[in-house]
């Protein structure tokens, strides 16, 4: 391993590093709280444990120039007031900074969907950076009370969007309001952002960072791969080929005029690599989940082991689906068995939340309608209605 690196070839050396091994590291290394440090806190894994990561603060200051160049990008202007709705403290404190070291303004929104969307169009907001759900619930709350906002842009991150040309044209409509989608992780901040003529293509911030597209077989760079970065701004706490777990595709052959200095195009989030799927914000392997639901359900009460020695345990299914744009879990179990065993709702509930921070529900349901699913979990959210099976449908059918 080269001590130095000045070339790719020499940074090329290096292993690609994954999120679960990082993780892990990070998990092994208590974080001292005696130096000037920021923590951000990571998605929770399936145990609902979050990784801490510590950030100097030089490191600090350099992701908040990062961010920043993320807006400027995206068109935020001098003159513009912004805020950012409906994240966590983590995303809020930075994305609120490099707003503001842009030079632009920024309102904090807060109380509940109701309250924000209300002081969107009182405050004259005219940039909103947030998740796509929220997006689509704010067209609708502007459009069923015949509302105008000052919105000009809306900035979203953290959930795919199947196809931003679309969104960007309701949103325009809806809202007067233009839509640049962005990618990033905790670990790596913002790395992509949107093309503004091909909307369905992304471009790399042009700063502070190498990326690399790596086929996953060969680990030889590729037009087609995974995206993999290292992000320069990180100078204390360095991370070096950091595997982004998101399989992409270069194109050679498109043209704009957006003023980021790397005009290289990619199509975005084609798929994930790892099996794990994206249930809101949260990664979960989907076996994994159904079987932490189901210890949820068949381990509520002391009695519980004494019980299945002598009672057949009820059966459930579930299945992911999307409800007005946000992933829903719905989970069907046993109701004779389930009302007999003295099940309680709440700690499967509890359990979902804090594996996926979804909306929820469980649907007591007759024995024979569950027993005919196989797998006895499925993620529905690509599938057309009309290409169901029949048992989809007749369970869809109770909800
Ligand atoms: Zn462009």
């Amino acid at each position: 391993m080269p001590l130095k690196i000045k070339s790719l070839s020499d940074l090329q050396k290096f292993p690609i590093i994954n999120k679960e091994i990082y993780f892990n590291l990070n998990k092994k290394k208590s974080v001292k709280i005696d130096k000037n440090i920021y923590l951000i806190k990571a998605m929770a894994n399936i145990d609902g444990e979050e990784a801490l990561f510590p950030l100097s603060l030089n490191d600090y200051q350099n992701y908040i120039d990062f961010e920043k160049r993320k807006f400027e990008l995206a068109g935020v202007k001098k003159s513009d007031l912004c805020s950012v709705v409906e994240f966590s403290q983590n995303s809020t404190i930075v994305q609120a900074q490099s707003i503001l070291a842009l030079g632009a303004s920024y309102v904090p929104l807060d109380g509940d969907e109701a309250k924000i969307f209300q002081d969107i169009v009182r405050y004259k907001v005219s940039v909103i950076f947030t998740i796509p759900p929220v997006v689509y619930r704010l067209m609708e709350y502007v459009k069923v009370r015949k509302l105008k906002t000052s919105l000009r842009l809306i900035i979203t991150t953290g959930v795919k969007i199947p196809d931003v040309n679309k969104l960007n044209l309701e949103t325009k409509d809806v809202l007067g309001a233009e839509l640049i989608d962005t990618i990033g992780a905790t670990e790596l901040a913002s790395f992509a952002f949107s093309c503004k003529k091909h909307r369905n293509f992304y471009h790399f911030i042009d700063q502070k960072q190498i990326v690399e597209i790596i086929d996953p077989v060969t680990k030889q760079p590729a037009n087609e791969g995974e995206i993999v970065i290292t992000p320069l701004w990180k100078v204390d706490f360095p991370l070096i080929r950091y595997g982004t777990d998101i399989f992409t595709k270069l194109d050679k052959h498109l043209k704009c005029d957006c003023s980021v200095k790397n005009k290289t195009f990619f199509s975005g989030v084609e798929k994930r690599l790892t099996q794990a799927t994206r249930i809101q914000r949260y990664l979960v392997d989907l076996k994994d989940f159904y079987y932490q639901v189901k210890d949820s359900l068949i381990w509520q009460n002391f009695f519980d082991k004494r019980l299945w020695f002598f009672i057949e345990k009820p059966i459930l299914t579930i299945l992911i689906t999307r409800i007005k744009n946000v992933d829903t879990v719905l989970v069907f179990i046993d109701k004779a068995k389930f009302r007999s065993t003295m099940r309680r709702r709440q700690p499967i509930e509890e359990s979902i939340f804090k594996m996926t921070n979804s909306d929820t529900r469980i649907i007591l349901c007759n024995k024979k309608i569950i027993e005919k699913m196989s797998p006895s979990y499925q993620d529905i959210r690509d599938i057309s209605k009309k290409y169901l099976p029949k048992e989809i449908k007749d369970l869809l059918s109770l909800c």
